[in-house]
């Protein structure tokens, strides 16, 4: 087993930021961890899956996932400036020579993804993902935003990027400028997983989307080796606060294909919580987030819709469904 092995099955990009926030005389880094191949990707388990969060089964058009009635996602690229080690969609995305793929919707799939939102009113929100949607140039920004924000029943468009920390001089004035168009407003959710992810460009990246009037709220996801334990964890949701960035979402780790090292488990994830409940002030605690795998939604795990069973977990979706979590 090799990391050439490793490389042919997932794509791999660190950016030169990234580089130099990494310590080489470090062999537990926590930023080598999220963004530097390892051999123990190859160790797929059982009850990992190719689409973890069930994409595929929601998507009437391609590029668009609607899974709750009131929003969709759009993928409009799937490729990102770096590849995170644990990425949930690790085998959709990568460069576009990378298996074969193309890494943007083609001119008629991205029309028919803006007819589909169109043609469907209840649809208040969109989400654009991919990918890192913050890889597009300002231009292509712009026509998305402007497009978006001119139909009507749509009132809010939120980007889910990790550009602000991986590469920051993509947020430049003119990608700032793009992101807003009258008739919808916008948001964007930074996905960071240590604090010292937020060097002084990164700060600077995300002062500008601060300063350009755009709210921001945080993404992060538990992983193992790198951010869990209640000081690594307290310290990232200060670096957002601190960076006018509202915690939002501390993802349990998904069950993507050879990810099991970052995989820490339910009761540890829930510990943790309440450690930092005790530490934060409201303002910076985030809600723990267990996708259900198998596109059945995403549920706050310090909730009545967690039971534990001798095998594991029972999850209940949000119409009352109740799914056997089950994860090594
Ligand atoms: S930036 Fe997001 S989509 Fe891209 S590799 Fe990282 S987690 Fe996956």
């Amino acid at each position: 087993m090799s990391l050439e092995e490793v490389a042919r099955r997932y794509a791999v990009a660190v950016s030169p930021v990234l580089l130099d926030l990494i310590d080489p005389a470090d062999p537990n880094d926590p930023i080598a961890r999220q963004f530097l191949p390892s051999v123990e990707e190859l160790n797929v388990l059982p009850e990992e899956r190719a689409d973890p969060i069930g994409d595929a089964a929601h998507s009437p058009v391609p590029g668009i996932v609607h899974r709750h009635p009131g929003r969709v996602l759009f993928k409009a690229v799937s490729s990102c400036p770096v590849y995170c080690r644990f990425c949930f969609r690790r085998e959709t995305i990568g460069p576009s020579n990378n298996k074969g793929r193309d890494n943007k919707l083609s001119r008629d799939d991205f029309e028919s993804a803006l007819t589909y939102i169109a043609a469907h009113a209840q649809i208040r929100e969109v989400i654009l993902t991919g990918g890192d949607p913050f890889i597009l140039s300002p231009r292509r920004a712009e026509e998305i935003t402007s497009r978006l924000a001119s139909i009507p029943h749509v009132k809010v468009i939120r980007w889910h990027t990790r550009v602000p920390v991986t590469d920051p001089a993509r947020v430049s004035d003119d990608l700032v400028a793009a992101l807003h168009a009258p008739g919808a407003s916008t948001w964007v959710a930074v996905h960071a997983n240590h604090a010292r992810e937020f060097s002084p460009p990164a700060r600077a990246a995300i002062a500008r989307l601060a300063d350009g009037g755009i709210a921001l709220v945080s993404q992060s996801v538990l992983l193992k080796g790198v951010n869990d334990n209640v000081e690594t964890l307290a310290e990232l949701m200060h670096a957002f606060v601190e960076n006018r960035i509202k915690p939002y979402y501390l993802h349990h780790g998904d069950l993507a294909p050879g990810t099991s090292h970052f995989r820490t488990r339910i009761e540890d994830g829930l510990a943790l919580m309440r450690q930092l409940r005790a530490r934060l002030s409201g303002l910076e605690m985030p809600t723990y987030m267990l996708d259900i795998p198998g596109g059945f939604g995403k549920v706050p795990l310090e909730s009545d819709h967690l039971q534990q069973t001798p095998a594991g977990y029972r999850v209940r979706d949000l119409s009352g469904q109740w799914h056997d979590y089950i994860a090594g």
